[in-house]
């Protein structure tokens, strides 16, 4: 079985139902909607047929939307310009000004947040250029390498701190639109600070959507500087490793990434490692042998979950990838011997912290009484998320009553969410019920040694008990 957590971007050669059901018989636990391509119209169909699945029992995914932010791109040209190695080229912010060769940018800030040398990168890397000269109106900038550039290109201005809103209103639109569509994730494109992440919360509190989980994507210069409170604030992390590539040497994109892995750790935050990992997939039946050294290194680096882009939106082979992707991770499981994770009470409340204590003494139990697995009772799904930063060796059950939960704990390393129907606050029963669900689906058999953690509800009071049970 599975554990480390695959999140496949749809659309548009994923959407139809067989597929998606496919996709999650592939091991498929998130499905994410990258709404730098995707359209209302596009998503809410897909999203639609999902949660029918999700209620018929057909499927357990869960649903993110990855917002585009600003962008800074070139203008409209009628005609590519080709930029040669080592010539000048001249660059306007104000488009009625622009000559034939002259390239816009459409960053009105250009000409006062950028200094002489610094280096910009159009089209995602394929154009390099460092300014050469400042002017009033205009900067000259020396070409790096000849390229060709059309409409509407991409611009990275590196190391600048760009004045740009942390949500426009196109990404308000956007985190409206999965409020509205049950979305349980959302995944915020450019974070910069933690100002950045309290204002998309800010929004969800003022639509009564505190449920939806925040994903503050690192991709940039600025986000690395100040990485250790991003991670704080956020509910997870994404190694948005395609733009931080743009933005940062690409030599240092393992260190950066690894940098990330240990302070999400440090603080029992989660991360997603993304981007890239089967990338030749998008074109060809199978892997490099790196790729495959990259899953299997996102795995020991105790990722919770791992991402598919371009592999499963415009590749040939989606369905392979999303396989492929999950034999690397179950083989490499089975090598995994995670060191305990203590992780800091940061954001915890005192409640929180007794929890905390809690799920620790029960995987220390659980592995020295050589336990089969975990079983949580978690309403919110707290307990799961403190269980999971952990990092536990042991198979962890989470049951829950809502699927807004189950949904959330899809995303946990290790985890293994599951709805109890029959849940009852008043009653002890819970742990039965979970332990008779577990013996249907044959993941546990008589005498195997359980150990259940749980919150009973005693006279409206909330009771945490760990009990070792011996299944009959
Ligand atoms: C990335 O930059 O790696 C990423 C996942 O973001 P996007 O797909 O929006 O480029």
């Amino acid at each position: 079985m599975k554990k480390t957590k695959i999140i496949a971007t749809v659309w548009p050669v994923t959407q139809s139902k067989e597929q998606l059901e496919k996709m999650y018989h592939s091991w498929v636990n998130i499905v994410r909607f990258n709404f730098s391509h995707a359209t209302f119209d596009g998503a809410r169909p897909i999203a639609d047929t999902i949660k029918e699945l999700n209620k018929e029992w057909k499927t357990q995914l869960s649903l993110l939307l990855d917002t585009k932010w600003p962008e800074i791109r070139t203008g409209i040209v009628e005609k590519k310009i080709e930029l040669i190695a080592w010539n000048n080229v001249k660059i306007v912010v104000d488009d009625a000004k622009r000559w034939e060769d002259d390239i816009f940018c459409d960053y009105e800030y250009l000409l006062e947040d950028i200094k002489v040398w610094e280096t910009i990168i159009i089209d995602s890397g394929l154009c390099n250029v460092r300014v050469k000269e400042t002017h009033n109106d205009f900067l000259i900038w020396e070409v790096l390498n000849t390229c060709i550039i059309g409409s509407k290109r991409h611009i990275n201005l590196p190391g600048v701190k760009l004045k740009l809103p942390g949500i426009t209103s196109k990404d308000k639109e956007d985190v409206l639109f999965a409020i509205e569509n049950d979305y349980d994730f959302i995944a915020m494109s450019f974070v910069r600070n933690k100002e950045n992440i309290q204002e998309l919360r800010d929004i969800l509190k003022e639509y009564s959507a505190t449920h939806i989980k925040i994903i503050s994507k690192i991709e940039n210069q600025e986000a690395i500087e100040n990485l250790e409170e991003i991670i704080q604030h956020s509910d997870w992390v994404m190694v948005a490793r395609w733009d931080l590539w743009i933005e940062v040497p690409i030599e240092k994109l393992p260190f950066y990434q690894k940098e990330i892995a240990k302070l999400c750790l440090k603080y029992g935050k989660f991360f997603i490692i993304a981007t890239h990992l089967l990338e030749t997939m998008i074109e060809n039946p199978f892997p490099t042998r790196a790729e495959v050294s990259d899953i299997y290194n996102s795995v020991m680096a105790s990722a919770d979950c791992t991402m598919l882009s371009g592999e499963t939106t415009t590749g040939k082979y989606p369905i392979e990838s999303i396989q492929m992707m999950a034999k690397v991770i179950i083989e490499t499981e089975k090598w995994v011997q995670n060191i305990h994770n203590e992780f800091s009470n940061n954001g915890l409340n005192t409640r929180d912290i007794e929890k905390k204590s809690l799920i620790k003494h029960a995987i220390s139990i659980a592995e020295e009484l050589d336990a089969k697995a975990i079983i949580i009772l978690t309403k919110t799904g707290l307990l799961a998320r403190l269980a999971a930063a952990f990092r536990p060796n042991i198979d962890v059950y989470a049951f829950t009553k809502t699927t807004k939960s189950l949904n959330f704990m899809n995303i946990l390393y290790w985890i293994r969410p599951k709805l109890l129907e029959s849940w009852n606050d008043d009653y002890m029963n819970n742990v039965e019920w979970a332990i008779e669900k577990l013996k249907k689906e044959n993941n546990f058999m008589a005498w195997d040694k359980v150990i259940a953690v749980s919150d009973i509800q005693k006279h409206g009071k909330e009771f945490p008990i760990i009990e070792i049970i011996e299944v009959e």
